[in-house]
This record gives structure tokens, sequence and C-alpha cells, in this order.
């Protein structure tokens, strides 16, 4: 994600925290000093340790997890691909939760031993309001109580989070994937809507900030599972254009502006022998445009770790493959020719031309 850091790598995961995060520090320390920057710290742990439940039993599934980034609003794991199977997902999404549900368990009694039966109880009985608040302060009961609003917030069935994820699940296995995520979604909104109806009433603006994020997120995820359901029973052959240009590594780079301004094609396979050298995207082009001269040979400018895609590729893949790389164009490759260009755009057009009746 863009404005994060690695922090430390775990199993083979990398733990990233996202610049904005800084700022929840910094509001908690401005707030509560030096005990709330422990209160974060520590809450922030277990919502690594939350993440990383999530990423081991998906690694259990063969599904490797890239990264974990913690945000203000919680953490993050990002996987290489969706679990295939709603029991898989089922299991992946009920990790998190029933881990923090464990640390509340397997740590009463050690923790009453520690802190005293009372002082352990406190937040417990001031979060459900049978005790008042009196200004009692302990640190470790505190994040310990922390991890049970952890489950409890992410079990609630509020797509995308955790419960939500587990309840699609569910449903995928009686309706399938496409109307369960629609439905999910729907009861995403409605909790979104009613935590935001909460947040305003009581003046939580925290509460407010995650009821937007859950809104958002819920519409960006199931948007992105319409798509992808759409698409995948087509090919790259299905919308590869049949005329394109290719450039050689001593092109320059005003020659190859010149094709874009002239060909409709914005994206250039490099050929060199006959054989794909490189490849060059617009956004290379833009990019080379303002900081290069003019007269700059392709070879310098151009991108050599973006594979090919063969015609039968399934457009879903052909997406994922395109996120990977971090680009928006893909040459394509058949019996160790290079046969075409894809684009993002022509998937795009595709998915338009079918929905639009
Ligand atoms: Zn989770």
């Amino acid at each position: 994600m863009r404005g994060s850091f690695k922090l430390a790598r775990v199993f083979g995961i990398d733990i990233d925290i996202h610049f904005t995060f800084f700022l929840l520090l910094a509001l908690f320390a401005l707030l509560m000093g030096p005990r709330g920057l422990v209160l974060i710290v520590g809450v922030f742990f277990f919502v690594t340790l939350h993440e990383l439940c999530h990423s081991l039993a998906a690694a259990y599934f063969g599904i490797q997890v890239k990264r974990i980034t913690l945000l203000p609003i919680g953490g993050v794991a990002s996987m290489a691909e969706m679990p295939k199977k709603p029991h898989q997902e089922l299991v992946i999404s009920l990790a998190g939760p029933v881990f923090n549900i464990l640390v509340v368990a397997v740590f009463y009694f050690p923790l009453t031993a520690l802190l005293g039966r009372e002082t352990l109880m406190y937040p417990f009985l001031v979060l459900t309001g049978r005790a008042e608040y009196t200004g009692g302060f302990n640190i470790l009961a505190h994040i310990y109580w922390i991890n049970l609003i952890l489950a409890v917030f992410n079990i609630l069935p509020a797509f995308p989070m955790d419960g939500g994820r587990a309840l699609r699940a569910l449903m995928a296995t009686r309706i399938g994937y496409k109307k369960a995520t629609r439905a999910a979604v729907r009861l995403g909104h409605i909790f979104a809507l009613f935590f935001g109806y909460l947040g305003l009433v009581n003046g939580h603006i925290f509460l407010i900030i995650i009821a937007v994020f859950i809104y958002m997120a819920a519409s960006s995820e199931g948007m992105q599972v319409q798509v992808r359901e759409t698409i995948k029973k087509y090919r790259v052959r299905d919308i590869l254009g049949g005329v394109f240009e290719t450039v050689s590594p001593t092109s320059t780079l005003a020659e190859v502006l010149e094709k874009v301004f002239h060909k409709h094609q914005e994206d250039f396979p490099v050929m060199e022998d006959g054989r794909l050298a490189g490849f060059i995207t617009r956004r290379d082009l833009i990019r080379a445009a303002h900081e290069k001269d003019k007269s700059s040979g392709i070879g310098g400018i151009m991108r050599t770790d973006i594979p090919p895609v063969s015609a039968s590729t399934p457009l879903d893949r052909l997406q994922k493959i395109m996120q990977d790389h971090n680009t928006s164009a893909l040459p394509v490759e058949e019996n160790g020719r290079i046969t075409g260009v894809v684009t993002l755009d022509d998937v795009n057009r595709l998915y338009i031309m079918l929905t639009e009746e």
C-alpha cells in the first residue's frame, strides 16, 4: 500500500505500517500521555497477531500472504489470491477473532493472579455499564479487554469485516459466490449506516470514521467481485485487437511518443531480433517524457519485469497479473511469438459492454 513501510518480517510475511498510523499514536499520546502510547502499541500488537492468525490459516490452505499492513483502523492481510472454496474463507476469516477470544480465555486466570480480580475485571465492568468509571487505569487490564472488543467488533456480520466474510462463505455454499457477496455487501452497508447513526447521536468521531470505512470497503469489494465474476468467462483472445505496433530498444523516446499520437496505442512490446526484450507502458512513457531527454533510447526506459500472457489466459487471471506487476497493459504471446497488447481499458470496455443492457 502506498505510504507504508516495512516494520518487521514474520513467517515470511512483511509487517508494514502506514504513515497515518503515527497520527493515531500522536493523538493518543496527546490525549493520554505515555500511557496512551503504551495502550495503542499494545492494541496493535494484538491486531498484528490477529492478522497473523488469518495469514497462517490462509497458508494452511496454500494461499500465500505477502504482507500485513497496520492502519489506524486496524490491520489488513493482503492475500496473493482469494480463497477458492467457501469453507476456506470461513476458516480464514474466523481465525482472527477466535485468537482474540482465546487470549481472553487463556489469560484470565494468570492475570487474575497477577493483578487481582477487581483490577482485571474493572475495564470490562465499565465497558458493559456495570461499574462507574472512577479514573482507575491499569494498562495490562485494558489491553486484555481490548482483545474482547477486537473479537466482538470483527465478528459482527458487517462485510468486509471478518464476520461478514464468514457469513458470505456460509451463504455462498447455498446461493453461489456472486449472490452471497451482493447480500453481504448490502448487510455491510446497513451496519455502516447504523454505526454512522450511533456515532452521530453519541458524538463518537471514531465510530463515524469506521462507518465510512466499512461502507466504502463493502462497496469496493462488492464491485471487484462483480467485475471478476463477469469477466472470468472470457479470455485474452476475446478482447485482443488485430493490429499493433512494436518498438526496438534503440527507438528514441521521441519516436515512440510520435507513435502514441498517431497509432492509438500507448503500450508497446520492445522487440530485439524478433524476441521480446522488454515492455513500455503509457505510465513509463509519461514519466520519461517529463524526466528524460527526447532522444533517449527506449532500452534504458523499458521495463523488463513484465511477463507476456497467453491468448487463452482468463480475464480474471489477467487482471491479477496486471495488479501484481503494477501495470495496466501486458504483451500477448502465442507459440513463442508476440501477437498483441492487451490493456486494462480493453477489459473495462468488455465489462461495460456486458453490463450495459
Ligand atoms: Zn480479522
